[in-house]
Parts: structure tokens; sequence; C-alpha cells
């Protein structure tokens, strides 16, 4: 695919340098059959470096995990060529099962079937908690 030209698509831009890859693997892109590619390491004028995520296809993405992950990241959707819209990722206030409970004794470990909810605890330093046991997602 030609990267520069997506007629269909997304585009995250802004990506803080090195949080390409986290973030096309938490959101699902590994396992799509559309094209995707991450670009590392590009040039910025505001942030020196920065890492592009172009998907050629429309898709469902969960700006949630985008929030989470970086919540300087701009989401470009992409229609018939053009830029559509542009919005920045809010910090979500909840993830459900985008991260996983490290407490082996954490109830969401033992039962399958319960969701992974984290709510957000601190906005200023973007801490989250297991909803469950309010251990610390980092
Ligand atoms: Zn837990």
């Amino acid at each position: 695919m030609k990267i520069e030209q997506i007629k269909n698509g997304i585009v995250i831009d802004h990506i803080t340098a090195g949080k390409g890859e986290e973030l096309y693997s938490l959101l699902g892109l590994d396992r799509v059959e559309i094209p995707v590619a991450v670009m590392k390491n590009m040039t910025s004028a505001k942030m020196g470096k920065k890492d592009i995520i172009k998907v050629d296809g429309e898709i469902a993405l969960n700006t949630d995990i985008i929030g989470y992950i970086d919540p300087c990241a701009t989401v470009n959707i992409i229609k018939e060529g053009k830029t559509v819209s542009k919005s920045s990722a809010p910090l979500p206030r909840e993830l459900k099962n985008v991260i996983f409970c490290k407490n082996p004794r954490c109830i969401s470990s033992c039962e399958q079937e319960l969701d992974h909810i984290f709510k957000l605890t601190d906005e200023e330093t973007r801490e989250y908690r297991c909803l469950y046991c309010e251990t610390k997602a980092k």
C-alpha cells in the first residue's frame, strides 16, 4: 500500500515515539486483515520524534485504548482522501478488558468470566486501579 495516500481509513498521529508498537498490539491491529503501517521515529516539528499508525480501511478502533496509551495522540479519520475529522483521544475514566490485573489473588484473575475493569483514580499521574482489588495498573 502507499502509506502516504489513504483513501478511506484512520491515521493515528503524534504518538509519543516508542509507543507505536504497544498501541498497535493493544488495538489488535496485528490481527486485522487490512493494511496497517506503524511508522516509527518520524520527524515532527512539534515533538522532535513521533510514531504514526496508518490503517488503510474502515474499522472501529477502541479510542479508550488510544487515550490510555497516549492522550497526546490525534486520531484522523480519512474519507475519500480527505481528513474529515481530527480529534485527540481523551483519557478514559474506565478501561474494560484492555489491561489485566497483576494481583494473582484478585477475583478477576480467578474468575474467567469477569470483565477486567480499571478505574482512573488520578488524572494528573494517569493512575488506574483495579475495580476489584485496587491494585495499580502500572
Ligand atoms: Zn485486581
